[in-house]
């Protein structure tokens, strides 16, 4: 289908993007790599008047490491990452992470920043950077301010992002070479949306755990009693970490229904468990 009419404005500064936003508040739309907003568009889901393209805005592009925080502009697109243009404090992580997100073509033009302000469900830096523990600044007419990337998503497709805001950078700790992570995604054909994601990360410095469940409808969730689980250094691979241990975690929190999707859930929990202790 065509896209329908809107006007197209390319602002230089974030002030310029901010300002198109405020004068057609709600019915204007920020534009960055288009993967997720022009499908949207074309199927009539989306119907903004305005688009504000950010791609002429300089400060939005770049990375650099500022003490203990790497600082990635927010069109720091997929390929970037997959392709160690920008600096890796994860371990190799967001390599790992980046490089299975679709195809190609995609991760060529789709942007961090457009993946964590569309919150998509099923995306995977939502999940992947809640592990990490990264955080988001966001400017807007009242000024910046930065959220954690587990606060942004407030529901599918629906974020904390007040009109007027934009994303502007995302900023990811620094992290040992010494950091275990795994990062389990279960997808029906490579590339694909997910249908389950669990990730982790244990920093051995400060023993701590993060363990993030990904492709449930309302967003991604940390499972605390996991982390708490992994954060204990004595704990070791074993064979009781199998499915049905798996279930048993994800009773309270899988709430579908769905015994398939169960399934594939606790079979993501139960091997990225196993993969992280080996
Ligand atoms: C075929 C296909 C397969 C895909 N598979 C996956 C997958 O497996 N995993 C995955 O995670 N993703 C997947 N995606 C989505 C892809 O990662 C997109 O790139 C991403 O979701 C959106 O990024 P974008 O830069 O294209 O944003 P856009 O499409 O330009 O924008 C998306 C939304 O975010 C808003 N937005 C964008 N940037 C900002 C900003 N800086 N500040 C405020 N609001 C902003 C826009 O207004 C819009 O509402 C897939 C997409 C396609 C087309």
């Amino acid at each position: 289908m065509k896209l329908p009419p809107f006007e197209f404005v390319q602002p230089h500064t974030v002030a310029q993007a901010i300002d198109c936003l405020m004068q057609d508040e709600g019915e204007a739309r920020v534009l960055a790599g288009g993967q997720s907003l022009l499908p949207m568009l074309a199927l009539r889901v989306a119907n903004p008047t305005t688009l504000v393209g950010l791609e002429r805005i300089d400060a939005l592009n770049g990375a650099q490491i500022k003490g203990d925080v790497l600082v990635l502009g927010a069109l720091t697109t997929h390929a970037m990452v997959e392709d160690g243009a920008v600096a890796d404090v994860t371990a190799g992580m967001m390599r790992h992470v980046a490089a299975g997100i679709a195809w190609r073509p995609v991760r060529v033009r789709g942007t961090i920043g457009g993946s964590l302000a569309h919150a998509d469900p099923s995306a995977d830096w939502p999940v992947a950077l809640t592990a990490l523990g990264a955080s988001v600044l966001v400017q807007g007419p009242e000024g910046q301010r930065r959220i954690p990337v587990e606060t942004l998503g407030e529901a599918a497709f629906s974020t904390a992002l007040q009109p007027g805001e934009v994303l502007i950078a995302i900023e990811v700790p620094v992290r040992a070479a010494s950091m275990r992570w795994t990062y389990h995604k279960i997808a029906r054909k490579s590339g694909e949306f997910a249908d389950a994601i669990v990730a982790i990360v244990i920093d051995p410095a400060s023993k701590q755990a993060r363990v993030v469940l990904g492709g449930l409808p309302a967003g991604p969730r940390r499972l605390e009693a996991v982390e708490k689980l992994l954060s204990d250094a004595s704990i070791r691979h074993s064979a009781d970490f199998d499915r049905p241990w798996a279930e048993r975690q994800l009773e309270a929190i899988d709430t579908t229904n769905d015994p398939v999707m169960q399934r594939i859930r606790a079979t993501a929990l139960y091997r990225a468990v196993r993969e992280v202790l080996q």
